[in-house]
Order: C-alpha cells, then structure tokens, then sequence
C-alpha cells in the first residue's frame, strides 16, 4: 500500500528515543521530511545515522525544550522556515508518578502545561496553514491510562484525558477541511521508558527487572511488550493520505492489554 506520505514534512515531537524515534523513522521510511524535535539533538543524530544514508537524510534534528514556551513559539518558527507542515505528532516524556489524592497544585498547573496547554498552542499555531492547503494530520500519543488509569500515575491519566477532549473537539472542528485528528494510545511498547519503570518496579518488589518485565508482558493478551517499530507504523498511517477518514478517533496500540471493547 502505497501511504502517499512521499515529499510531506512532518514534525515530531519527543523523536530523540523511544515512541518518538520510532514515529519519526517509520515516517521517514515512508518518504517524509521529518523534523525530529528533542532536548539534544545528539541521541536523535546516533539513531539516525544507522538509518540507510537516503532514509537519514529525511531526519532534521531540531534542539527544542518543550517545557519552555518560548521555544514552542520558537519551534514553530523554525519548522515554517523549513517548509509548511503537514502532518503533526504530539509527544514528550511522561510525568512523574503519585497520587491523586496527595498532588501539589504547582505540580497539577506544570504538567498541564507542558503536556497539554503547549502542544494546544503549538498546534493551533500549525493548524491554519494546514486549513489553508486543505491537509493536515494531527495525531497526539498518550496512554492506554486514559481508558483504564494506571494506579499512581494520577498525571498522566488526568492531563492525557485533557488531551483527549480537546483532540476529540478539534476533529469536529476541522474535518470537513482535510484535516484529521487522532490520539494514539500506547500500553506497554518496549522503550527506554518502560525499561526504566520496569528497573523502579524491581527495585520495590526486591525482583530483578526480567522478572517484572517477563510477568507485566504476560498480563497482555499477546504475551509479550509491543516492538516501537509496530507503534511507528500505526502513526505512520494514520499520517498517510489512506488515512483519510479516520478522524476523532483514539486508537489502541496495546497487544490487546485494555479489557474493554
Ligand atoms: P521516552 O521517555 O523513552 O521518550 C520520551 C521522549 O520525549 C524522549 O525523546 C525525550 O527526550 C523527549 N522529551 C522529554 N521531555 C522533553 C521536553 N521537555 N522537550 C522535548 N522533548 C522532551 O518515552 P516513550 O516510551 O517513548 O513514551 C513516549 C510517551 O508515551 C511518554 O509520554 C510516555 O509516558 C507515553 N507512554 C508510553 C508507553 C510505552 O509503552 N512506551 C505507554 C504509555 C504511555
């Protein structure tokens, strides 16, 4: 199947590892500049150069924190300069365990911040050129803990709902004009990130990491964690021109790890 993503230019948001990178490459593979945002372009620059050189050379490498406004103002700025974009992947880190009951307001108003209110701006800053060529691809990475909240991750399963009703809200907005908007809901994709969970895991159970790893990848009905390359080519898709009327959705990535239909 042809995805026609051929000469689009796409920007990525978190590529330097992980679900990111793995968007970011799939996408590339599929033909598509990619703008390939992180807090160091190095670890971004290691990934790339094991790419087949023409594949790599689709990868631009752009230093951004998105923790600052500034530089989300600031990003926007460089990827116009680059060319239009066409097609948007909402990513970064995940936020810090805890409660719901026992979080701290600063910790409430900081992480909506940046995982919600930043990447609103900076697609409604990308959105009207999009409006204007009639094509556009907004997808927005969050976690299977919008569906089912994962027990002491209250952040995540709160500001990713946020951004769930506000993805859900846009594509209403915006349909009719060839824009598409989607979340993509991860369950366990083997990254650095999970690895990390899995060694913090560990260490409470007084396990080692393989153990927690072998009994949370056998608590999924496919009985083993997602390969970030079977992630990358659902974004890459759902970013594709036969993707077209698949709009306000949320689709799950997960090896069957959400119970309910
Ligand atoms: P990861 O930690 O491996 O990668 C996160 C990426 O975001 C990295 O490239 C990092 O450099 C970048 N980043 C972090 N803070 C940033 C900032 N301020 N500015 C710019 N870039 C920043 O995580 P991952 O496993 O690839 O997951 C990606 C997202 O999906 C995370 O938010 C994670 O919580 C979520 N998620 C992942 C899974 C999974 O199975 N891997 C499951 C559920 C949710």
């Amino acid at each position: 199947m042809d995805l026609g993503l051929a000469g689009k230019q796409a920007l990525v948001l978190g590529a330097s590892r992980g679900l990111g990178a793995a968007s970011a490459r799939a996408l590339a593979l599929e033909g598509a500049q990619v703008i390939a945002v992180a807090r160091s372009t190095e670890t971004t620059q290691r990934w790339r150069d094991a790419l087949p050189a023409n594949i790599g050379a689709r990868i631009h490498p752009l230093k951004i924190d998105l923790t600052q406004r500034a530089q989300v103002d600031e990003l926007v700025e460089q990827a116009t300069r680059i060319g239009p974009t066409d097609i948007l992947v909402n990513n970064g880190g995940g936020p810090p365990p805890g409660a719901a009951a026992s979080m701290p307001l600063e910790q409430w108003t900081h992480y909506f911040e940046i995982m919600a209110a930043h990447l609103f701006h900076l697609t409604g800053r990308l959105l009207p050129s999009m409006l204007e060529r009639g094509w556009g691809r907004i997808i927005s990475i969050a976690s299977s803990g919008v569906e089912q909240p994962i027990p002491n991750l209250a952040l995540s399963n709160a500001v990713r709902a946020a951004l769930l009703g506000w993805s859900k809200t846009l594509a209403g907005e915006v349909a009719a004009r060839g824009v598409t908007v989607n979340v993509v809901l991860p369950g366990r994709i083997h990254t650095d990130r999970v690895d990390e969970l899995d060694q913090a895991a560990a260490e409470k159970q007084g396990k080692s990491r393989a153990q927690v790893a072998h009994e949370s990848a056998n608590s999924i009905p496919a009985a083993r964690y997602g390969r970030p390359e079977e992630f990358g080519d659902v974004i890459a898709f759902l970013a594709s021109t036969r993707a077209s009327y698949v709009t306000g959705a949320k689709i799950r990535v997960d090896g069957g790890m959400i119970r309910s239909i």
